[in-house]
């Protein structure tokens, strides 16, 4: 894909659009400035070869500045954008999430304070996870994981620095790390009923019934039974666990463990998406490892199952081959 048809497509995810000068221009001197028209005109897409193009970023809608929106005006200064320094954004860009285990200049850090909670927090969900067990874990809401610390001693209650640290990275605007996924469960009580999950068998997982289930049912089918389910349904209290470890392992770098995983509250785990792995592949089924295994070309063969995470995605995320989207 060319650079700038990229970054066209990566703006649009934050309610931008590119636009030509000359576009500028004219709807600077028409009585009623609109982007917004202009982009349904599909005047951005204005051939390359007008000259002396410069690039522009426009809001799509006026007086709604979407927070990735900040993001990427902190990179680029607004009015400078020219073909050249679009480009090297979509380089750096794509650096990122490539080696998105990797250290990279103005990444976000934890900060003193949270660094110092960051290691007890952790301990003590460690520790109501094994008092609930794996499989529930899964579906904790926040109220409940509080529920239980405070009533098993063997947990002890959460400290009020350690709640109010768990709030912080709960409610942080994950587009300063470089995420641009959807907050797809924004309260963070966010509850799943048992009702409305079931349990697929040897897994440790549970799948929301309807759609996601019947879903993946149809996959296993088709794909043969070395298909299995890696990861289900999965509330907050999971995703925040697994976005807490992931933040030691990267030393504290959010950025770097938002490369890797949704940061709290903006997981579709939260409303139907599930993983898929090879069984006897073991962790590498959470690499690119998987996209060479037979189960993952049959996947893909079938021509109805969507990655949420593609090569080279909008969102900030490194590749999930193993990450199904819920169609
Ligand atoms: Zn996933």
């Amino acid at each position: 894909m060319k650079k700038r048809n990229f970054l066209q497509a990566l703006l649009a995810t934050a309610g931008m659009t590119l636009v030509a000068s000359r576009t500028v221009q004219n709807s600077l001197d028409s009585p009623h400035p609109a982007p917004i028209e202009l982009a349904a005109a599909g005047l951005e897409d204005m051939p390359a070869s007008v000259e002396q193009e410069e690039l522009q970023l426009v809001a799509l809608q006026e007086n709604e500045l979407n927070p990735a929106y900040r993001h990427i005006e902190r990179e680029v200064k607004i009015n400078q954008l020219t073909e050249a320094n679009a480009e090297q954004v979509v380089t750096d860009y794509l650096d990122k999430i490539r080696n998105f285990d990797a250290n990279f200049k103005g990444d976000i850090f934890i900060t003193e304070t949270q660094r110092q909670l960051l290691k007890p927090t952790l301990a003590r969900i460690d520790r109501v996870l094994n008092y609930v067990g794996y499989a529930n874990f899964n579906l904790l809401s926040f109220d409940e994981m509080l529920f239980f610390a405070r009533n098993y001693p063997g947990i002890g209650p959460f400290e009020k620095t350690e709640i109010a640290f768990l709030e912080e990275i709960f409610y942080a605007d994950a587009t300063n790390y470089g995420f641009f996924g959807e907050k797809v469960a924004p309260e963070i009580n966010h509850r799943i009923a048992q009702r409305d999950v079931e349990k697929i068998e040897s897994s440790g997982h549970y799948l929301l019934k309807g759609e996601s289930l019947t879903h993946f049912l149809q996959i296993r089918q088709d794909v043969g039974p070395d298909l299995l389910l890696t990861s289900g349904i999965r509330n907050n209290v999971k995703q925040m666990h697994l976005f807490l470890a992931k933040a030691v392992q990267a030393e504290g770098n959010l950025s770097r463990a938002s490369r890797s995983l949704a940061p709290p509250g903006h997981s579709f785990h939260s409303s139907g998406d599930f993983d898929v792995g090879k069984a006897g592949l073991g962790e590498l089924n959470f690499t690119a490892d998987f996209s060479h295994t037979e189960e993952f070309i049959r996947l893909i063969r079938l021509g109805y199952v969507d990655i949420r995470y593609t090569d080279d995605n909008k969102f900030g995320v490194r590749y999930e081959p193993w990450h199904i989207k819920l169609v």
